[in-house]
């Protein structure tokens, strides 16, 4: 918190956006069954030390709280000191963040306060898998969610001058957090502000500001919506994600799975591994280069890199790391709307967290158009359309002789540029639309299973695929 915001103007402000927003918006919050461990903070005139509550089933109210952890030591519980912290937490050993939390708990006449780090014991991956998996259910129940959105190392100091808007906002987790909360509270930079399905983003000086970042509270937002605008909001969601930073790469999938469960608890659509079963195929038309680069300096443009351990198919962002962009896949042009390609079966195996968690395997059938192409080596110009690495293919006409036509039918955009196979490589392409396609490996010589390693585009308007005939394959 910082000196304004720390001070009792700020705190009494508070307190009347609270009150203000219970009594005359739609935005009641009910009592809730606690998490299984909270902080109970005392009563109001903080006569009491603060200590790590294990709960038995009782209902109450609980503020959580959403920050950033930073690279110093944080304080956590872990099995050693679990009893001492059920004995009593010295508020002065706390980062600040934790202790300004604690302070504004009791402000506001709340008892008990969640956060991750306290709450769930962090060196027993036991506790951590079953209470990561109701963390989407703590932060949908709060009364309110502290979002501590500068604080580097756990402390709400102001940091000026950074390029990036706020840590909290490069988390992550804190996407999920953000957008499941019916109400937050959230500590920027220079100011502090208020989210609830009401009021957009008011700020301290009681100006609203509409911030286009509304769009993904969840669940607010699904209630309105109809298909096309919930397959828009996802991947807005993804959009959003991808830019994030992510500390442990197996919570790729993990840290989006409360907001795929309220996805699917309004469409009962099926989940295949960050993709909607509904959306396919365009679904697969995700690409990890930006349409514009001028939205980064040029030391700054991306860096996607696979992951070295298996998280997801092929066919799925998920195996990427780096900033995507789903454009395609929510396009609405007439050429992009006609698919060629019919999903014929798929398989996720996830680990036992359920549906949303972590993907072990994945495979994709369908039946569609395959053609081979030979890689070629000219590269489009720069800042194109495609983005600087994107390559023009010359057709095989006859790949036993390898005969290959002069004619570039189209442009290759591979998923990552370290990936680019050698110029003359065969590459495999799959229409999706008549346009668009994946750009796909086999699995081994004559293997009918593929792994995705890019997109194309064609130049001839779709002629090339035309009078080829249809394939069964499977991606990997
Ligand atoms: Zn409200």
């Amino acid at each position: 918190m910082n000196s304004n915001s720390g001070s009792v103007t700020s705190l009494d402000l508070v307190r009347i956006w609270d009150q203000t927003c219970l009594k005359k918006h739609k935005c009641k919050i009910e009592q809730s069954v606690l998490p299984t461990r909270v902080i109970d903070v005392g009563p109001r005139d903080g006569s009491q030390v603060p200590f790590l509550h294990v709960t038995k089933g009782e209902m109450s109210h609980w503020i959580s709280l959403s920050h950033c952890w930073g690279k110093r030591p944080i304080a956590k519980t872990e099995l050693a000191n679990f009893e001492s912290m059920c004995r009593g937490i010295t508020l002065q050993r706390l980062p600040k963040t934790f202790q300004d939390s604690v302070i504004l708990t009791r402000q506001l006449g709340i008892r008990y306060l969640w956060i991750d780090s306290i709450c769930i014991i962090q060196d027993s991956p036991a506790d951590w898998e079953t209470e990561a998996a109701k963390m989407a259910d703590i932060y949908k129940k709060a009364y309110l969610t502290v979002v501590a959105a500068s604080a580097k190392d756990s402390g709400w100091t102001p940091q000026y001058g950074q390029r990036i808007s706020t840590i909290v906002d490069t988390r992550a987790w804190c996407l999920q957090e953000e957008a499941l909360s019916p109400r937050l509270l959230k500590y920027n930079r220079t100011h502090m502000s208020w989210h609830c399905s009401d009021w957009a983003d008011i700020h301290e000086d009681g100006r609203q500001k509409y911030h286009y970042d509304n769009w993904y509270r969840i669940p607010a937002t699904l209630e309105l919506a109809d298909d096309g605008k919930r397959r828009h909001i996802w991947h807005m969601i993804l959009t959003n994600y991808t830019k994030r930073h992510m500390t442990f790469g197996k919570d790729k999938l993990p840290a989006l799975a409360g907001v795929a469960t309220e996805f699917h608890q309004r469409t009962g659509d099926e989940y295949l591994a960050g993709m909607w079963r509904s959306q396919l195929p365009l679904g697969l038309m995700w690409r990890t280069r930006l349409y514009d680069h001028g939205l980064y300096d040029a030391d700054e443009v991306p860096q996607h890199e696979r992951s070295a351990k298996y998280r997801a198919p092929s066919w799925s962002w998920a195996c990427v790391d780096g900033p995507m962009d789903f454009s395609i896949c929510t396009s609405d042009l007439p050429y992009d709307s006609e698919t060629s390609i019919t999903i014929l079966n798929f398989s996720i195996t996830t680990k036992s967290t359920g549906p949303f968690g972590e993907v072990l395997a994945g495979s994709l059938s369908v039946r569609g158009k395959l053609k081979v192409a030979e890689c070629g080596n000219d590269i489009i110009p720069p800042r194109g359309k495609w983005g600087e690495d994107a390559y023009y293919t010359k057709e095989i006409i006859d790949p036993s002789s390898s005969l290959v036509d002069s004619r570039a039918v189209g442009q290759c955009l591979f998923d990552l540029a370290a990936e680019k196979p050698a110029s003359q490589s065969r590459l495999w392409c799959l229409q999706i639309s008549a346009l668009r396609g994946l750009v796909l490996m086999p699995n081994g010589e004559g293997s009918s299973e593929f792994r995705r390693v890019g997109l194309f585009r064609l130049t001839d308007h779709g002629a090339w695929f035309e009078g080829c005939s249809m394939l069964d394959i499977t991606i990997l």
